[in-house]
């Protein structure tokens, strides 16, 4: 709660040269909508909807999705909330989805997979959100998780614009997605980077096990290294890219982010203050030249090091 009252922070993401940077919250529940409304964010980068589906034993109808999302929704009325469609699977294992049995189920039918073989669903979750969107008058758009491929992101734009919502994107959390980012883009309105689980998949390292958190460490040189990718396609194409994982919640961290391309963060509501007061330190010039340090340092901690250095 303390830097929810940062007096630097006055709800507008800026460099010290003026280039607008959205900071957005995470949101996971009505409780979640509340801080993130006191914590003065632009608005939310990540709506996890899965809590709407955790409760049930079976799939929630269409009418409960509806007023489960506009009561978040309606928090946010003129403003931007990414919703991602059910993300179920693995670390989010939901009891109607038979997913128990899978051996790997981090490498199993998860994420947008799950719409694949269950896309009346997703067509319902669509219809829901559709409505609590109009219901509330949030900016909403919606994103797929887990997409692997162009096919898949056009499969899934083409769902979404059937079910009458404008903008849609995908999250980039799977390192093939990250290879074919170019295309991917070209058929997205936007991407958001999920940091947790590409750092879990760039580095074939479980994101629950603490014994690999070295592994998982968002400032991995090799992370960092995708997202530049990433970054500089959304600069050369024009098309945002935001990023909606943990490393988001880190104010020197998410200078670096900014540094590599990145036009949005969206982080756990309690770091908002800290990170949109921090983008006003420097420049764009200044961020850039820290994500190159960082690109070229040996392990996290140099990388660390190594732009506390730059940035102060
Ligand atoms: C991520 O993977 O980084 C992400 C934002 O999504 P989640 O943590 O819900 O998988
Ligand atoms: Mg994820």
């Amino acid at each position: 709660a303390e830097h929810v009252t940062d007096r630097a922070w006055n709800g507008i993401g800026t460099t010290a040269d003026g280039m607008r940077v959205s900071v957005l919250a995470n949101v996971g529940s009505v409780t979640d909508t509340q801080t993130a409304v006191e914590a003065a964010a632009q608005g939310v980068g990540l709506f996890r909807t899965e809590f709407c589906y955790l409760a049930a034993s079976d799939e929630p109808d269409v009418d409960t999705q509806r007023s489960a999302y506009a009561e978040v929704l309606t928090a946010f009325t003129g403003k931007p909330v990414v919703v991602r469609t059910l993300d179920a699977g693995a670390d989010k294992p939901l009891p109607f989805l038979d997913s128990g049995t899978e051996p790997n189920p981090a490498l199993g039918v998860r994420g947008v997979r799950v719409s694949f073989e269950r896309t009346a669903m997703l067509e319902r979750q669509l219809e829901a959100i559709a409505a609590a969107a109009a219901d509330s008058g949030a900016e909403v758009a919606v994103m797929a998780p887990m997409i692997s491929t162009v096919s898949e992101a056009i499969w899934f734009v083409e769902r979404a614009r059937a079910a009458g919502i404008r903008r849609a994107g995908v999250m980039v959390e799977v390192p093939a997605a990250a290879l074919s980012i170019r295309e991917i883009l070209g058929a997205v309105d936007f991407v958001s980077i999920g940091t947790n689980d590409l750092a879990q998949y760039v580095f074939a390292a479980d994101r629950t096990l603490g014994a690999l958190a070295e592994l998982n460490d968002p400032w991995q040189p090799a992370l960092l290294r995708m997202i530049a990718t990433i970054g500089h396609a959304g600069e050369e194409l024009g098309k945002p890219v935001g990023v909606c994982g943990e490393a988001a919640a880190d104010p020197l961290l998410a200078r670096v982010l900014v540094g590599l391309g990145v036009t949005s963060l969206s982080m756990v509501a309690a770091s908002v203050p800290a990170v949109g007061s921090a983008l006003a330190g420097h420049s764009l010039a200044v961020y850039r030249q820290a994500a190159e340090e960082a690109l070229a340092a040996p392990d996290p901690a140099r990388a660390r090091e190594a732009v506390h250095a730059v940035l102060g």
